[in-house]
């Protein structure tokens, strides 16, 4: 897609979203559907049915107007189901369920693929990044799969699109399929239901470099893994000078419960793990986001958004998308206040403050103890008892991953969290008591109120 296609369709989201609201053009739309121009035609692409649905009874009228807005044209609204022609209709109409069967969509025609040039590098993906051009430049390198891993909305779909492009931009004559782990199960049996395996076969096996965004969605899926792995040995042992596997992965592969052949595979070649961005990488990316919207954006409020928002760049964007959004409504330039006001909940919803670090903290303040002390490899009761209780607070409500807060908590083994929160339940269930400092020194504290006590510091209901 051409730049100002792209910048068409940045301002149509923008557009949809100042008609329908932010709150509800995220919920609905977010990243999650893709919008493509073509013709005078906005082509949707859905996730699942219900989502389809519900845009073609409630938003067509808003898609249109803002349409209308920038190109001064109707448009003909159609919307896809998973890359296949569900639906067409017209303003107002809902979505009619088709019996015909669905018309696949090429796998690779995914035009509006990110661009490693509006990826923001920081100390959190400098790896992956440094890595992903490098398996852009070295395509006639020795043969190696790279691996891209880390949680949601760290940034894997734009770098794995990203290299597709600067594939396509750099090797125009090799093929180059991007394609998500969920649409390659999707064709695959709907290639075996429709006896039309050979065609699949062709298309997968024969490409030069294949990317698989969300390797995972594969898990439990035993005909897809094994037509994957035939798929990865045939680019493999191609003899092809160029080729390249390249997949994104919500986890380290060892830790994905696949077929062990497959799996061995995924985990032969190089693995690179996308981190949360920090707090510099954050502002910059708001401040890259702010240039694209052509809106000043003041230092002091990038810095506010950053601060309050870690985790994922999902949450940063919609943060930011919220403020241009109201922004939109009032005249005058952005200013903090206006910030403050347009994103209150950011601040004044406690749960969204609460960070890793926020939770160690009290704890550690309950405890008695230091920091260094809670990462030691200490046995004693009272530095893996605080242990326990952080592990728990973070899977209870940051709702991380057992191997994300293994990791965050000094690179411990999944399943020592897994039994360090079970324990917790299980004193809670029968409120062990538990030793904490006191001001006369440790005492042993009923385990339900301290847990409940913990919560109500950090703001977080105990339910
Ligand atoms: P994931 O696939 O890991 O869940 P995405 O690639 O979908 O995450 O990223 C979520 C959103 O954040 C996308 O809009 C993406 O463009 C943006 N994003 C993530 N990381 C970066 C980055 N480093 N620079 C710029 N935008 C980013
Ligand atoms: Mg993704």
């Amino acid at each position: 897609m051409n730049e100002t296609v792209a910048g068409t369709v940045r301002d149509l989201r923008q557009g949809i979203a100042r008609g329908i609201g932010d709150d509800r053009f995220q919920t609905w739309f977010g990243d999650k559907v893709q919008i493509e121009l073509e013709d005078g035609k906005v082509r949707l692409q859905v996730a699942s049915r219900f989502v389809g649905e519900w845009i073609g009874t409630n938003y067509v009228p808003a898609i249109e107007a803002a349409y209308e807005k920038i190109c001064g044209a109707k448009p003909v609204v159609e919307i896809l189901l998973n890359g296949a022609a569900r639906s067409t209709q017209r303003a107002g109409a809902a979505v009619p369920a088709r019996r015909d069967p669905p018309k696949r969509i090429q796998p690779d025609r995914v035009t509006d693929l990110a661009s490693l040039t509006t990826f923001v590098v920081g100390r959190s993906n400098e790896l992956a990044y440094t890595t992903a051009r490098r398996a852009v430049e070295e395509l006639s390198e020795p043969y190696r799969p790279l691996l891209i891993h880390g949680g949601v909305g760290l940034g894997k779909t734009h770098l794995v699109q990203g290299i597709c492009r600067a594939v396509q931009r750099e090797h125009p004559l090799l093929t180059c399929i991007y394609i998500r782990g969920e649409d390659f199960t999707n064709q695959f049996i709907a290639a075996l239901d429709a006896h039309n395996e050979q065609n699949f076969r062709d298309r997968y096996r024969n490409c030069d470099v294949l990317i698989v965004d969300d390797i995972h969605f594969l898990e439990n899926k035993r005909a897809t893994q094994g037509e994957f792995l035939y798929t990865f040995k045939a680019i493999q042992e191609s003899g092809k000078s160029r080729r390249a596997i390249i997949l994104s992965c919500d986890r380290h592969p060892r830790l994905l419960s696949l077929a062990p052949p497959l799996q061995d595979r995924l985990g032969s070649g190089t693995v690179v793990e996308i981190h949360p961005p920090d707090l510099e990488t954050r502002k910059e990316i708001l401040r890259r986001r702010a240039s694209a919207y052509r809106r000043e954006v003041p230092e002091a409020v990038v810095d506010f958004i950053a601060r309050n928002v870690a985790g994922n760049v999902r949450g940063l964007d919609g943060a930011f998308y919220r403020l241009i959004a109201v922004a939109a409504l009032n005249p005058g330039p952005i200013t903090l206040p206006l910030a403050q006001q347009a994103l209150y909940d950011l601040v004044t919803d406690p749960k969204r403050a609460l960070t890793v670090e926020s939770i160690e903290d009290a704890v550690l303040a309950r405890f008695g103890i230091n920091r260094n002390m809670l990462y030691s490899a200490a046995r004693d009761r009272i530095v893996s008892g605080a242990r326990s209780i952080v592990m728990y607070l973070v899977r209870k409500h940051l709702r991380l991953s057992f191997p994300q807060i293994g990791r965050l908590m000094g690179n411990k083994n999944h399943t020592t969290v897994l039994v360090a929160a079970r324990r917790v339940e299980e004193q809670l269930t029968r409120d062990t008591p538990i030793t904490v400092k006191s001001a006369n020194g440790f005492v042993d504290a009923s385990s339900r109120i301290l847990v409940a006590e913990l919560e109500a510091e950090l703001g977080c209901s105990a339910s």
